[in-house]
């Protein structure tokens, strides 16, 4: 499913040093862990979506408006849609943070 980049976490999408699932390509325990109850039903990504306004977006401030999840869970949706979606973008090329800049990729 997210074959467009090999080398990261399908859960958190942070590059994966070592792989500690078989059959998928997780980086953690904490990750394995979130994964097994997260449902691919992009409820959580569309709302991240729809709460990002134009231009640069900080993070923090969008995990602010959103309220059924922890920052983690937040921040690895984000990573997702950078890096296998691609229907965002970061202002820098580090590992995101809770104060990353995020904006919405132009189709
Ligand atoms: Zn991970």
């Amino acid at each position: 499913m997210h074959s467009s980049n090999p080398n990261r976490c399908e859960y958190c999408a942070r590059l994966i040093y070592k792989n500690i699932s078989g059959r998928y390509k997780l980086c953690s325990l904490r990750c394995k862990n979130y994964f097994r109850r997260y449902k691919a039903n992009n409820e959580l990504e569309k709302i991240i979506f729809q709460n990002i306004s134009k231009g640069w977006n900080q993070i923090n401030t969008i995990f602010s408006l959103v309220h059924f999840v922890d920052k983690f869970e937040f921040i690895s949706a984000v990573g997702r849609m950078v890096h296998f979606d691609n229907t965002l973008k970061t202002k820098s090329k580090d590992e995101l943070s809770m104060r990353s800049y995020i904006s919405k990729v132009k189709k």
